[in-house]
């Protein structure tokens, strides 16, 4: 028989009596394992935690008959104990004696795997402190996490008192993680975590979006021990009911029934005892909920008639459920040795205590009954965890690599406890996918996982610096988001598949396989390579005719100081970004003009728009009203002319500033340029020439990323690279919306020597952003545009010059330092940004910058890195939140120790900026 009703009210978890149950079993349960999962018939998975580190350890609980096993191959992270000799009474259960402690990590989790969607499972974890710790604390809290939900707060004050919360929840993935989150008030600790399936008709409350807490549970009747398997075949603890002054306990010893409908399926057992109320019409129970008073609670009332009844006899009764009259004021009456139940279907608040009462109607000859009653609270499944695909995908990836770092429970969310070295973005449901991997210098074995392939939404893969061996599969390249690929310095081998070669061909994919001896190109390259292993730079042009790339060019240069690798360098088509943007529209031909023309063009060189080191620029437009930048050169310059000219030509990005056309006429050279109407960063920056307007730190980050970008391009994006030389803010340039193109490469030097990984070279550049390695030892390489450019992150954030002048001068990479290492990067920051800035992101900014402005070339990111780390955290806008104290302060440590490392660009996190790819909104 269904009964439904509503009502409301709960109480907090009872604590469970360390009390030998007095029936002796003699049940025990058969054991399988499945995927390092033990799993009793039933389906139950009991963990002793602490209990060995032998995943195949195991024990039968002697009353139980349950199988207990180790729970060391559900979770790879915490301590293990034994509870202290004072409190291991024989009355404590086996699994109480062990805990699983986790001192350090603020999230812990335990993983289920292959669990079944939909289904239902009751979860029940429990704690006795026992000072396992040695250090008699009189009070230990943590909060246990269900998957990405809070499920409730632990509070840890008897020592030697048993604490457990249950919950009952719908899995809806194949993987259930029950997780301890440190609260700061004590190291979480585990004693016991049992699960067990339940039927998906049961607790029809229950859904993915509600699970249930238990407040408590009640044999009513019983006299004695509490109940649980396998008198409960679900394992439910129904503990029996010690007030009862006003009530009478009644049993029988005729089974009660349940229906085959029942919602519940209370046992026999709890169902055969009741209460009913002493000389009263009145049944009242008031059950204690948990401190606090916020949360909604539902019950569960359970009931048999247990005596049969005489003709003139009747028992019916009006159910209060939480002080709601159930079922529209219909009256109950038990079924005589069958099991119903009385619920609520809607929450109610019950600040103290949970009210349940029942009032026997006029007619009623005898007083209401009551079999069993169970409270609890609900558990909101508001957080949305990732998308099970991507969050099997990092399982498994985690599985195949043993990856340990903090994976555990869900990859993004919440956000503080995110994995290390994820990106994730979240779509308008609101739920996360995975960006970004970075498991480079991971120590990690074996081929490249498939499971890459089910995570959508990757935009960059750092594999670098690993020991991944076999082939590099096809299906990187068909990763619809996938924009960097590192897979420099492993141990893979064979064709590089064409798919990801074409990508990487096309621009669309950064591809890294350099410092892997064994990868060829294609079947010739592979058999010349076994016969000779030679080589070492593959570099496709970005000037030669996309028609003739596809036979793609590969070329090996032995790279002297880094030995036998690969490098593959982007191959960006000349019309690339020439898309619904006017000005690639300059890049379709560069116009040779005569002196005559530009003269016309400036309006008799009318409007100056600055001058430099070569010459005065001027102020122009096109015929077709296109503005143009004219920069006359002396003759005597010819030499820059010929090479800015040549460099200039082939060069298209949209953060390198276009050349439109140039003059060679008689005695007049000149180069014209797209006009960039909002002149040089340098000028944006310095107090006495911005106005009143300075640059936001929004746009400082948005410049800084594009700038960045023109160098990288520079650098990987042409044959043979280029290196700018020169790179300071002046020759920075903005456009009409402050995006910034990088100008000037009349100092621009490519590689002539394959052979050489540096050029040596006339010391040339500005001073404050020449590379002091390359002044001291005329080495040039792409490593001496990384440094100049930390210059010019670094006057980003402080709107101070290269070289400060004080009492005396200062160079600003040591002005930064100093002040840094105080800890104070308020101290450092641009005051005329008047504090609107994020201050966690200033730190990882100037870190970015300190990195690449290290003394030694070696030690600088290349500008691909300082594109990632600047681009994936800026665009990606990820755990802002994440312990930023925390981070400060490992950076301010870092810096006074001089121990500048090669950050991540996991590690940069600036949520200031919120666009995906483009400079739009400004
Ligand atoms: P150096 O000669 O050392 O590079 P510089 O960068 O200051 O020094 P130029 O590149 O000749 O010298 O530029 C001189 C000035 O002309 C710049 O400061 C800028 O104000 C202006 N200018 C240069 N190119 C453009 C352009 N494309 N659009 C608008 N203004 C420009
Ligand atoms: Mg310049």
């Amino acid at each position: 028989m269904k009964k439904l009703a509503m009502g409301r009210r709960c109480f907090s978890s009872r604590n469970m009596a360390i009390i030998p149950c007095s029936i002796l079993l003699s049940f025990s349960v058969v054991a399988v394992q499945v995927g390092g999962q033990f799993s009793d018939g039933l389906g139950f998975i009991s963990l002793d935690c602490g209990y060995g580190l032998d995943a195949q350890a195991y024990y039968v609980g002697p009353l139980s008959g349950i199988r207990y096993v180790s729970d060391a191959p559900y979770i790879d992270s915490g301590e293990t104990h034994n509870i202290s000799s004072v409190y291991a009474s024989v009355t404590v259960p086996q699994r109480f004696l062990t805990v699983r402690s986790f001192p350090s990590g603020a999230r812990n989790c335990y993983t289920f795997k292959s669990m079944t969607p939909r289904l239902k499972y009751l979860i029940r974890a429990s704690f006795l402190y026992g000072n396992y710790d040695s250090k008699n604390s009189p009070s230990v809290q943590f909060d246990l996490h269900l998957g990405v939900n809070f499920w409730k707060t632990i509070t840890v004050t008897n020592r030697s008192k048993v604490y457990y919360t249950e919950t009952i929840m719908e899995a809806t993935t194949d993987l259930i993680s029950v997780c301890l989150v440190n609260n700061g008030r004590g190291t979480p600790f585990i004693s016991s975590l049992e699960l067990r399936p339940l039927n998906r008709t049961l607790y029809p409350v229950v859904n993915s979006s509600r699970s249930l807490i238990l407040s408590s549970r009640f044999d009513m009747g019983r006299i004695g021990d509490y109940v649980r398997f396998p008198s409960d075949p679900h394992d439910r603890i129904w503990n029996p009911f010690d007030e009862t002054t006003s009530l009478t306990k009644t049993s029988t010893n005729l089974t009660v029934e349940n229906p085959v409908d029942d919602h519940f399926e209370a046992p026999h057992v709890v169902m055969n005892t009741a209460v009913v109320p002493v000389n009263s019409t009145k049944l009242e129970l008031n059950l204690a909920t948990e401190p606090g008073g916020l949360d909604e609670y539902y019950a569960v009332l359970h009931f048999s008639e247990l005596k049969p009844l005489l003709q003139n006899e009747s028992r019916q009764f009006f159910v209060y459920l939480g002080g709601t009259l159930w079922n529209d004021a219909k009256s109950f009456t038990p079924d005589y040795l069958s099991s119903s139940a009385v619920y609520s279907t809607n929450p109610t608040s019950a600040p103290t205590h949970y009210n349940i009462s029942l009032v026997a109607t006029s007619d009623s000859t005898l007083p209401p009954i009551l079999n069993a009653a169970e409270v609890f609270s609900a558990m909101q499944n508001t957080i949305v965890p990732s998308d099970s695909r991507n969050v099997d995908a990092m399982v498994a990836i985690k599985g195949t690599y043993a990856v340990k770092r903090n994976w555990m429970g869900d990859p993004c969310v919440p956000k503080a406890y995110a994995w290390d070295g994820l990106n994730c973005t979240v779509d308008a449901a609101g739920v996360s996918r995975i960006t970004a991997v970075n498991l480079s210098h991971g120590a990690l074995t074996g081929e490249i996982s498939t499971s890459f392939a089910n995570l959508s939404e990757i935009q960059y893969l750092d594999l670098s610096y690993n020991k991944l061996t076999g082939s590099i599969p096809a299906f990187l390249a068909y990763l619809p988001s996938l924009k960097y690929l590192d897979l420099a310095n492993n141990e893979l081998s064979g064709l590089v598949p064409s798919s990801l070669l074409t990508k990487s061909q096309n621009g669309s994919l950064a591809l890294r396989i350099e410092g892997n001896r064994n990868v060829c190109f294609n079947a010739t390259s592979c058999g010349a390579k076994r016969k000779k292993p030679a080589p070492t730079i593959i570099v496709i042009s970005c000037v030669v005719p996309v028609v003739l790339l596809l036979m793609l060019v590969v070329l090996c240069i032995l790279r002297k100081q880094q030995g036998n690798h690969f490098f593959v360098h982007i191959q960006r088509s000349r019309g690339r970004h020439m898309r619904g943007s006017k000005e690639y529209a300059f890049q379709i031909d560069n116009r040779r003009f005569t002196y005559t023309e530009l003269k016309k063009i400036t309006k008799n060189f009318g409007r100056v728009l600055g001058k430099g080191g070569f010459g005065t620029v001027y102020y122009g437009h096109l015929d077709n009203s296109i503005k143009v930048a004219v920069k006359m050169l002396p003759h005597t310059s010819s030499e820059e002319f010929v090479t800015e000219a040549q460099h200039l030509s082939r060069v298209h990005h949209r953060n390198l500033v276009s050349m439109i056309g140039y003059c060679i006429d008689g005695e007049h050279l000149a180069l014209v340029y797209e006009y960039m109407s909002q002149g040089t960063l340098k000028e944006h920056l310095r107090a006495e020439s911005r106005g009143d307007r300075p640059l936001s730190w929004e746009q400082r980050l948005r410049i800084a990323l594009e700038a960045s970008q023109g160098l990288e391009y520079l650098h990987t994006g042409c044959k043979p690279p280029l290196i700018h030389r020169d790179v300071k803010t002046a020759n920075i340039l903005l456009n009409e919306r402050l995006e910034a193109k990088i100008s000037d490469f009349g100092l621009s030097k490519a590689f002539e020597d394959d052979d050489h990984s540096h050029v040596s070279t006339k010391v040339a550049g500005t001073p404050g952003y020449l590379d002091p390695e390359y002044s001291v030892k005329n080495q040039l390489s792409e490593k001496s545009d990384v440094y100049s450019f930390g210059v010019v992150l670094l006057e980003l954030i402080t709107g101070q010059p290269p070289i400060l002048i004080g009492s005396e001068k200062i160079h600003i990479v040591e002005w930064v330092y100093e002040r840094l290492a105080k800890g104070n990067v308020e101290d450092v920051v641009d005051k005329s940004l008047q504090g609107e800035y994020d201050v966690n992101c200033a730190w990882k900014i100037a870190y970015v910058a300190l990195n690449c402005a290290m003394q030694s070339s070696a030690k600088r990111p290349t500008m691909t890195e300082v594109v990632m780390q600047l681009k994936e955290r800026l665009a990606l806008q990820s755990n802002l939140d994440k312990t930023q104290l925390e981070d400060r302060n490992t950076q301010k440590l870092l810096i006074e120790h001089g121990e500048m490392y090669q950050m991540s660009s996991f590690e940069i996190e600036c949520a200031t900026i919120s666009d995906k790819d483009g400079p739009s909104a400004r």
